[in-house]
């Protein structure tokens, strides 16, 4: 990718994303291999204002290794200087940037109890950090760049070499980095986003009916209370910003105990570095009671597995079929950008923030509210070009939502 395009797409990640504030400071996580985009990123900040910008490296090939070969007992400790930093950054005010690329085989063969356990560890520790990023109290970003081994696995049948050309292509376009002024590009974007979530808030949907010929068949229940979101957010501060780059969904939380029946998998899901594929959730009364995988079964029962939340849904994110990500019809094997092509659902933990009030309310208030509590949110997908949607109101009203994959209202 050409250096005048990918310094745009750098200034992007730093103004529409995290949207860096003089005097801030930026801490952005991000694999070895992409160092050359981070120091355009690095720029960007700087030019931008920051005040310092962090950088926490990372190599799948040295995780994988700890996870085969290291004794059991490190995969429930995390280090006190670890934690020591992300409390301290996000206390501070920090935002938080975090290059996501994962190959998505990355730790096939490791033992995903290993994963779990380190990911209890580590939420226990930095909680504090991950509830106020949840809650947007710091503004925080995911984006991606290519690596060798994610480009050659959406691109099998090329070179490492064009298949990493081929993924920035793919990335540039979804991220409206080809565009003359990326930046303005996204704050259209957003504004059209904002309607059709003023529209979805206004209506105020007591359940939604989900069904195509997979053999999804699935009604979420929406608490009363809740809000709809999409495009740029605001921080607690009141700063706007951009939390997934690339966006094309409008998101709200499922009522954590009214779903029902059963929902089919569509695209395959990248789960810390092992795939889970054609699979299928039975839901009774918010639970996940019955799933299978053909795929990555083991994967997919250690994130249920993982506490008493993961057992329930915490996002119901529409996305029509029609988005310019799944016209391109590339698989990605990266939720980032399959689930901005499709409608999905997260396992796990509900934003705070799709509740009216709920960055102000406390646990209890949230699960009083209906929002579910875990230590994940995973993202799976199961829109489909024949998806319909049926939505009922909390005045009686049945409203078609989705006909054939796309919204009609
Ligand atoms: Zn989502
Ligand atoms: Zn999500």
């Amino acid at each position: 990718m050409d250096q005048v395009t990918l310094k745009k797409y750098a200034e992007l990640l730093v103004k529409t994303g995290v949207n860096i504030q003089k005097g801030q400071t930026l801490v952005i996580s991000c694999p070895v291999e992409a160092a050359p985009f981070a120091r355009l990123v690095v720029e960007a900040a700087y030019k931008a204002g920051a005040r310092q910008v962090v950088m926490r490296w990372g190599d799948e090939q040295i995780s994988r290794l700890t996870y085969l070969h290291a004794p059991e007992d490190l995969f429930d400790e995390f280090p006190e200087w670890r934690k020591e930093f992300y409390l301290t950054h996000a206390r501070e005010g920090a935002a938080f940037m975090s290059i996501y690329a994962s190959d998505p085989e990355a730790m096939k063969g490791v033992d995903p109890n290993r994963i779990m356990r380190s990911q209890i560890a580590a939420n226990q520790a930095i909680k504090e950090y991950s509830d106020r990023l949840m809650a947007n109290k710091n503004r925080w970003l995911v984006a991606s760049v290519p690596t060798k081994a994610w480009a050659k696995k959406v691109f099998p049948n090329l070179t490492e070499d064009e298949a990493v050309a081929n993924l920035w292509d793919a990335i540039i376009k979804a991220t409206r980095a080809d565009q003359d002024d990326p930046v303005k590009a996204w704050e259209e974007h957003s504004k059209q986003l904002h309607k059709r979530v003023e529209f979805l808030n206004n209506i105020r949907f007591k359940s939604l009916h989900f069904k195509n010929a997979l053999g999804t068949d699935l009604v979420v229940e929406l608490p009363e209370k809740h809000l709809w979101a999409g495009g740029s957010e605001k921080s607690a501060d009141g700063i706007s910003f951009n939390p997934n780059i690339p966006s094309e969904e409008v998101f709200t939380l499922p009522k954590k105990d009214g779903v029902n029946g059963v929902v089919y998998s569509s695209k395959p899901l990248n789960y810390n570095g092992n795939l889970i594929d054609e699979f299928f959730l039975t839901f009774k009364d918010g639970e996940i009671v019955d799933y299978q995988a053909k795929v990555g079964y083991d994967s997919l029962k250690s994130l249920i597995e993982t506490d008493e939340g993961s057992r329930y849904l915490g996002e119901v994110a529409l996305v029509q079929y029609d988005s310019p990500i799944s016209r391109s019809n590339i698989l990605f094997y990266n939720t980032l950008f399959d689930e901005n092509a499709s409608c999905h659902l997260a396992i796990g933990r509900a934003y705070p923030t799709s509740l009216i009030g709920g960055d102000e309310m406390t646990e209890e208030e949230l699960a009083l509210n209906g929002a579910n509590y875990s230590i994940n949110h995973v993202d799976f997908m199961f829109g489909t070009e024949d998806l319909d949607i049926v939505g009922k109101t909390y005045d009686g009203q049945t409203i078609q939502v989705f006909k054939d994959g796309n919204f009609v209202i």
